[in-house]
């Protein structure tokens, strides 16, 4: 019996023994809990933010006392555990977090050139190029694929991660620009009766279509009858724009040489204008004397003296551009530019078209037989295309010879007699300071002689010498 009750004791002790170390157990036991979500999803690229967790054994915080395990990398997809482990007299607690970084992030294509592109109606549209940039994947511009139609190109690309990228490059098909249209040869033509009218045509473009063979003309020039000529040119693309040019060509009666009254002197002035030009000006105005100034190109600032010059009265002519012979005689191509080069700039001082010329060296010049029968040819095409060139017949010699105001007043006085026309022929050229002193003297020796001033026109008699080339 005694060691019946001696058992039961020390079985009581045991059960007594094992409640209290489980009671232990349990009270001293760390209590974890954790902050925030336990499985964690985040874009690649932003931070991963460790909140930890709550650690307690019987209400005391041991939060220092947790170990964090693990490591997670927000530049790499992919998934990542963290552990928090914590002890407390022995006994070991822990939670695990599961995150996993993602890329959610479209990919981004870029057009290279408009999205909305205007194309000529039978166009096909030729790609500029396009570039797909990933956040995470980088370039894959590789991986497009464009899908094309009429109206747009489709394009769209898949990231590793299986994100879309589209973009849309549209097509509007119209054409509403007009052709370019541009005559070839002068836009104001002046022929004699009798002479050939050249049909130069014009020269067309188009930002769509070929145009070339779709130019018409209305207008007809007939040139055996005096009047004025309209020519107009129409051009018009397949999309039905269209642009015109007109060209004015007039037919007139070759004049006939009007002789004057009295002996005339016909005073003329080559080579300028220039700073001498204002002295003679102030000259013919005091002595009431009308001339004719066959001009060159100087610089701008003597723009005002031609202007002057037709303001008072005074004819304009056409001597040269350049006054370079070489040039100007090599072709009759290259003198036809020199001629309208100055022909234009006289128009733009006086706002007014001279057809009376000079030629350099006059039509007698022997300079330009480096190309053989140019003067003959020259002159023909001049005449025949409504201009009157004018010779000389008497010489100041201020060209060279003569450099004394006495010498060029002899030349001038000593070459009148009785014929009815006189182009006397002197420069205003700058250095020429002897023509402008012999000038007041010759024009009042002259009017004492009994002649009459004037300035040359088409109807002049032109004192054309013999051509020699
Ligand atoms: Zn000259």
């Amino acid at each position: 019996m005694k060691t019946n009750k001696i058992k039961i004791v020390v079985l009581i002790s045991i059960i007594i023994c094992l409640a209290s170390m489980m009671i232990y157990i349990l009270v001293s036991a760390p209590i974890l809990h954790m902050n925030g979500e336990a499985n964690m999803t985040i874009e690649v690229f932003t931070p991963y933010e460790e909140l930890g967790v709550e650690a307690k054994v019987l209400g005391h915080d041991i939060r220092s006392k947790v170990q964090i395990k693990g490591n997670v990398d927000t530049n790499k997809v992919g998934e990542y555990q963290v552990q928090y482990i914590v002890s407390n007299n022995g006994i070991t607690s822990s939670l695990t977090r599961f995150i996993k970084v993602v890329d959610r992030t479209n990919p981004e294509i870029t057009l290279i050139g408009e999205e909305e592109v205007v194309l000529c109606p039978l166009e096909e549209y030729v790609e500029e190029g396009y570039q797909a940039i990933d956040n995470y994947d980088g370039d894959i511009t590789s991986n497009v694929t464009v899908k094309e139609s009429k109206d747009q190109f489709l394009y769209s690309v898949f990231d590793r991660s299986g994100n879309k990228g589209e973009k849309r490059r549209t097509f509007r098909y119209e054409d509403q620009t007009p052709p370019t249209i541009t005559l070839r040869g002068e836009a104001n033509l002046t022929l004699y009766v009798g002479s050939t009218y050249e049909e130069k045509g014009v020269d067309v473009s188009d930002n769509c279509d070929d145009v070339s063979s779709r130019v018409e003309m209305t207008g007809s020039v007939d040139t055996n009858t005096a009047g004025t000529y309209t020519l107009t040119y129409t051009v018009t693309d397949l999309s039905g724009n269209q642009s015109s040019v007109v060209r004015t060509v007039t037919i007139k009666k070759r004049p006939t040489v009007i002789v004057p009254k009295n002996s005339t002197i016909y005073l003329t002035f080559d080579d300028g204008p220039s700073y001498l030009t204002p002295q003679i000006l102030d000259i013919l105005k005091e002595e009431n004397v009308k001339a004719t100034f066959f001009v060159v190109n100087h610089s701008s600032s003597y723009d005002q003296y031609i202007k002057r010059a037709y303001e008072e009265g005074h004819a304009i002519g056409i001597h040269s551009y350049t006054h370079n012979y070489k040039q100007i005689y090599a072709s009759e191509e290259a003198y036809f530019n020199d001629l309208n080069l100055i022909r234009n700039k006289i128009y733009h001082i006086t706002g007014s078209y001279t057809n009376l010329v000079r030629f350099p060296g006059g039509s007698s010049n022997t300079v330009s037989r480096f190309n053989p029968g140019i003067m003959t040819r020259l002159a023909n095409k001049l005449t025949n295309q409504g201009y009157v060139y004018f010779d000389w017949n008497v010489s100041s010699g201020d060209a060279g010879e003569v450099t004394t105001a006495t010498g060029v007043y002899q030349n001038v006085i000593g070459g009148l007699g009785t014929y009815h026309s006189y182009i006397v022929l002197m420069h205003d050229a700058g250095g020429k300071t002897y023509t402008v002193n012999a000038l007041r003297d010759i024009i009042r020796t002259a009017k004492a002689k009994g002649y009459k001033f004037d300035k040359l026109s088409e109807t002049s008699y032109p004192a054309h010498h013999r051509i020699a080339n």
